[in-house]
């Protein structure tokens, strides 16, 4: 039985997968419109040349950064494309021109790699206070802040990789703004999971994950009015035109997202979230991370007293072997969060009440 209504009209878009499919946080499923719309794509640049197929293709490029624009608040024309969220992150703080030692707020769901690419630049990395256990960022403790210091920017990823926290991305917005800071979010777990019209200044994400688009594809979104003063046409200054196929696939999740209504899609996974976290709470000691209404259908379980990343790993192997695809994340993910792995649940829309029994009984069965 689907955990969803929109479960059958999801799955039914897809083929029958050969595992239960609960990783959407590393790759959702593709739907087969999507993978049509790119294998379409490449007979067409194989028939008449690639740039002739990709201005062919013109009108449905436009349409795709239309959809995908309103969909994190931003007009197409503040849209430029990279290969995965990295390469957009990168690219931004590229142009950005940030000074030496800029000073970056970041919450505590933070992803690893981002704190690499802050740090080798030299900046200077402050993780802002939390409002209870879960790492939710502290808006009140965040607007004093403000009044006394000003960061060259704040980072937030509006869920981070290795833990399914949502952060109050708009309300942190509307604080920074009023102090003329600026905020840049990653939005990889976020677009296509949760609503992402936040205001911010910058946003950046990924095609394949929650958007169950084709990988390879990242984007990035620079408001014009943006107080870090990147200009999109610096970016787009000796890009290639990428992975062109991929986009149109990406177009096509799009599509399927808005032909399901995108409000119904985040309020569906925010149930399948809770109904993850309900069933698997007091499994063995594995240990709900989330609070059970946490509104995003990413769920951790920490591991039992005494397990070590490769314990959770095998754990995660055990399951991936009864036919349960999780994922066990490493502490290096969401380092500022977590001293140990964590076994990850990420499932989609067609996620069953059966999948849960499963990753439940076979939690059980490993005995701990
Ligand atoms: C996956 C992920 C990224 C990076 O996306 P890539 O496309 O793999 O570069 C960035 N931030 C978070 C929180 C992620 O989960």
């Amino acid at each position: 039985m689907f955990l969803s209504e929109l479960g059958s009209a999801w799955h039914d878009a897809r083929i029958d997968p050969d595992i239960a499919h609960l990783d959407s946080a590393s790759a959702g499923r593709s739907s087969n419109a999507v993978i049509e719309a790119v294998t379409a794509h490449l007979w067409e640049e194989s028939k008449h040349g690639s740039y002739v197929a990709m201005e062919a293709a013109a009108d449905q490029l436009e349409q795709t950064s239309r959809e995908l624009a309103a969909l994190i608040g931003h007009h197409a024309d503040e849209l430029v494309w990279r290969d995965t969220g990295r390469a957009a992150l990168r690219g931004l703080l590229g142009v950005a021109n940030l000074p030496i030692a800029s000073t970056v707020w970041v919450a505590k769901n933070e992803f690893g790699p981002n704190l690499v690419e802050f740090e080798r630049r030299g900046f200077a990395v402050h993780t802002l206070p939390e409002v209870d256990v879960y790492g939710h960022v502290d808006t009140d403790a965040l607007e004093n802040m403000l009044q006394f210091e000003q960061p060259h920017f704040i980072h937030v990823c509006h869920i981070g990789s290795a833990n399914g926290v949502v952060q109050p991305v708009a309300e942190i917005v509307e604080i920074a703004h009023a102090a003329d800071v600026a905020v840049v979010v990653d939005m990889a777990q976020a677009v296509g999971h949760v609503p992402t019209i936040t205001g911010a200044d910058v946003v950046y994400g990924t095609s394949r994950k929650w958007l169950t688009g084709p990988r390879g594809v990242g984007f990035a979104a620079v408001r014009p009015d943006s107080r870090l003063r990147i200009d999109v046409a610096d970016m787009e200054a000796g890009a290639t035109a990428g992975f062109i196929a991929g986009r149109l696939g990406l177009g096509a999740a799009v599509a399927e997202l808005i032909g399901l209504g995108p409000q119904q899609v985040f309020d569906e996974l925010a149930a399948i979230g809770r109904a993850t976290r309900e069933r698997l709470t007091g499994i063995a000691s594995w240990e709900v991370v989330e609070p059970i209404d946490e509104p995003s259908a990413l769920v951790t379980l920490a591991p039992p007293p005494g397990f070590q990343a490769e314990d959770v790993a095998a754990a995660a192997a055990r399951l991936r072997e009864a036919g349960l695809l999780v994922t066990p994340a490493v502490a290096e993910r969401t380092p500022l969060m977590l001293d140990n792995s964590v076994l990850r649940l990420s499932p989609h829309l067609d996620a069953t009440v059966e999948d849960l029994d499963r990753v439940a009984a076979e939690l059980r069965t490993m005995g701990y």
